[in-house]
């Protein structure tokens, strides 16, 4: 079976989750929605992909500029079973009323409010929940970082509480109106910041507080964590557990020379597209233990990591995969994850 999917808003997000699915044997992409006819709806059309307008005051712009484009929004949503919004935060909200129209399944990303969908998704925590739901939310990049970790740790060891400090950066490097910025900026000043509750909108049982300031990047976030676990734990089996993980890569300074978000997208230019690195990246050699607390610097790069659980939750709207191992396993292997540092083998 093939599920016929949509994507709305084709930037940063759309444009990589669109290349996604058409690495899928699973799903079809039947085409995106693009406002403007600029340098990226023609990536879609060399790319054969189908261009819609959101409306037909839009439409006319893309005549204008001669780019061929198959319809308008209402057009596609008549031929997708699935709608991936990854139109800017808010604007996904406004849509939800069409997409019920057409009686399509919705998936939205992290800059809507939770209360936009039946629930908000990450792969390793809630995928069996989530099947046969009618409407998800992949939660952001920062919240999609903290998850994996802190699920695929709570599979083996008793998680009491989990401390992050985010430091985020400024803007996407195509994000030419937003920075650089010369400043740290306390985002938000009041503590904690709202990630914890976004993490807590997918295991509500977990004790965690946040703390998030921006700087004058636009590679990577990079996380400080402290997890305390309810009775102590040993590194090595810390470090066993997340080498083992998918979607988790340990990266070790001594071995590699990383030691920075600029040196880790290096590293990735020589082998990723677009130098993504969908993985969470775990320094290994930061791992702390002192008894019950282990400490450690983790990396989300903001493009990419949301891409395979995006392709998840198509998976579970549409009951294509039964257990979370599944669907990781088609997706891991479609888009090319990597279990360990893509230069190391
Ligand atoms: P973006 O600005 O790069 O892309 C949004 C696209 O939607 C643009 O092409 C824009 O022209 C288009 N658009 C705007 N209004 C529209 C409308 N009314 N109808 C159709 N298209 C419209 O944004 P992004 O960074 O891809 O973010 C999309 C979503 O993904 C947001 O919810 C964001 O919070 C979330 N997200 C972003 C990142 C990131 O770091 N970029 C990471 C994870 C999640």
């Amino acid at each position: 079976m093939s599920v016929k999917v949509g994507v709305n808003g084709y930037g940063t997000i759309g444009r990589r989750v669109a290349d996604a699915i058409l690495a899928q044997d699973d799903m079809s992409l039947t085409g995106v929605v693009k406002r403007s006819p600029d340098y990226i709806a023609l990536y879609a059309a060399k790319q054969g992909i189908n261009i819609y307008a959101p409306d037909s005051g839009s439409a006319e712009k893309f005549d204008r500029a001669g780019i061929k484009i198959s319809g308008v929004l209402e057009d596609l949503l008549s031929k997708v079973d699935v709608i991936v919004d990854a139109t800017p935060g808010g604007v996904g909200a406004t849509y939800k009323p069409l997409y019920e129209r057409y009686g399509v399944k919705q998936i939205y990303q992290g800059g809507e409010k939770p209360e936009v969908a039946e629930a908000s998704f990450s792969t390793l925590c809630n995928y069996e929940e989530s099947i046969g739901r009618k409407s998800l939310r992949v939660v952001s990049c920062n919240t999609t970082g903290l998850l994996r970790l802190i699920c695929t740790l709570r599979r083996h060891f008793k998680v009491e509480k989990v401390r992050a400090v985010l430091i985020r950066r400024a803007a996407d490097p195509r994000e030419i109106k937003k920075g650089p910025i010369n400043s740290i900026n306390l985002n938000p000043v009041q503590l904690p910041s709202h990630h914890a509750r976004d993490v807590n909108t997918v295991v509500p049982d977990v004790n965690i507080v946040t703390a998030a300031v921006v700087v004058p990047t636009t590679l990577m976030h990079v996380h400080q964590v402290t997890l305390v676990f309810k009775e102590p734990v040993r590194r090595d089996d810390v470090i066993a557990v997340l080498d083992d993980a998918p979607r988790i890569v340990l990266i070790n300074s001594k071995r590699t020379g990383i030691k920075s978000t600029a040196q880790l997208i290096e590293s990735a230019r020589d082998v990723r597209r677009r130098n993504d690195i969908p993985e969470l990246v775990v320094f290994e050699d930061s791992i702390g233990v002192e008894g019950n607390e282990v400490m450690l610097f983790q990396a989300v790069h903001q493009e990419s990591i949301v891409v395979p659980e995006n392709i998840d939750a198509i998976r579970a709207l549409a009951g294509l995969a039964r257990t979370a191992d599944e669907t990781i396993r088609k997706t891991d292997t479609s888009l090319g994850l990597y279990r360990r540092f893509w230069l190391e083998r």
